[in-house]
């Protein structure tokens, strides 16, 4: 199955109703992309940065991440790269900067939060990541995002980056595409808000989910109850879907059930134009968007739209898979 799978890596993303949808991948480390190319991805939604932080001694310099950065937006050739800024705190720590205990991580110092108070930290990765920007399709991605205050001192971060490389002759994509992601259920609520402020918007499943049924992803005891399928994820999801189409910007989606094979229907049914899916199940994805019918997926959701339990929606979605096979 494996070997044929791989014949399909070149094949164009389209339903078999000529739906495209861009099929890119996630990665931890520039390592990945070798896989990535392979595997016939149209580029990088989600590079997440903080892998570049972790497991050393001291935070990198503008120069190492400008080189990873460049190296990474080079290799894919003008494909598109959307680098996320700094996610650190919830689960994911500096051995060499230690963080104040909290007792609720998850609810607290991370992600953008931190880069917005560590400006010195936030302005050297924008710097870095502006440079790279000179040397293939990179975007920006800014995580974690609660309010539209949040994006704008962010885009105002980036315009002093911007100014300081200006002033000393280094060269970088003046009009580099600014995104966010939608992982917190206020940023989903007022995403028609924050799309007015951005390129593009990526929703990030796995917190959001956590978020949104207030299940920590982490916690083993209460993993039965993080459900993707429960109604009030599937409605918010299409809240922020159709906010981004009103607005007029591109929306993907960059969490785990954007690789989730059940959740195709859903996400053809919803009109995303984009998904973002670790390099191992990308091309199990598309396997099934090539023998996927849009029109039937859109009638499948409004059905799903209605539904009172998540059963009732995995039921539906097992049916369709059914009938395709
Ligand atoms: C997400 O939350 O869905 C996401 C893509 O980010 P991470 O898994 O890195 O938190
Ligand atoms: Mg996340």
């Amino acid at each position: 199955f494996k070997e044929s799978l791989q014949e399909i890596a070149d094949v164009a993303p389209l339903t078999l109703d000529k739906s495209l949808v861009h099929l890119h991948a996630n990665i931890n480390s520039v390592m990945e992309i070798d896989q990535v190319l392979r595997n016939g991805a149209s580029g990088v939604g989600l590079f997440r940065t903080e892998y570049l932080y972790m497991d050393r001694d001291s935070l990198p310099s503008e120069d190492e991440q400008f080189e990873v950065y460049r190296h990474a937006a080079m290799s894919l050739k003008g494909r598109p790269i959307v680098i996320r800024t700094l996610d650190i705190g919830g689960d994911k720590k500096l051995d060499y900067m230690p963080l104040a205990k909290e007792d609720n991580p998850f609810l607290g110092y991370r992600a953008i939060r931190i880069s917005l108070d560590r400006t010195d930290l936030f302005l050297t990765q924008l710097r870095a990541i502006l440079r790279a920007s000179y040397y293939g399709n990179v975007k920006i991605m800014y995580p974690m995002v609660t309010s539209i205050e949040e994006v704008r001192q962010a885009k105002a971060h980036l315009e002093r980056a911007k100014v300081e490389l200006s002033s000393l002759g280094v060269p970088f994509n003046p009009n580099i595409e600014v995104g966010l992601t939608i992982e917190v259920p206020a940023a989903a609520i007022i995403a028609d808000v924050l799309a007015s402020e951005v390129n593009f918007m990526s929703i990030g499943t796995n917190d959001l989910v956590q978020y949104v049924l207030a299940v920590d992803r982490m916690n083993e005891n209460i993993a039965h109850l993080y459900n993707p399928y429960h109604p009030a994820v599937i409605r918010l999801l299409k809240l922020v879907i159709d906010a981004g189409k009103r607005v007029g910007i591109p929306v993907g989606v960059c969490g785990e059930m954007a690789g989730d094979i059940r959740a195709l229907p859903i996400w053809l049914g919803l009109g995303i134009e984009e998904l973002s899916i670790s390099v191992q199940t990308l091309l199990q994805v598309k396997h099934r968007l090539l023998s996927s019918d849009a029109a039937t997926c859109k009638a499948l959701v409004d059905r799903i739209l209605v539904c009172k339990t998540s059963d009732e929606i995995l039921e539906l979605l097992a049916q369709t898979e059914q009938i395709e096979q």
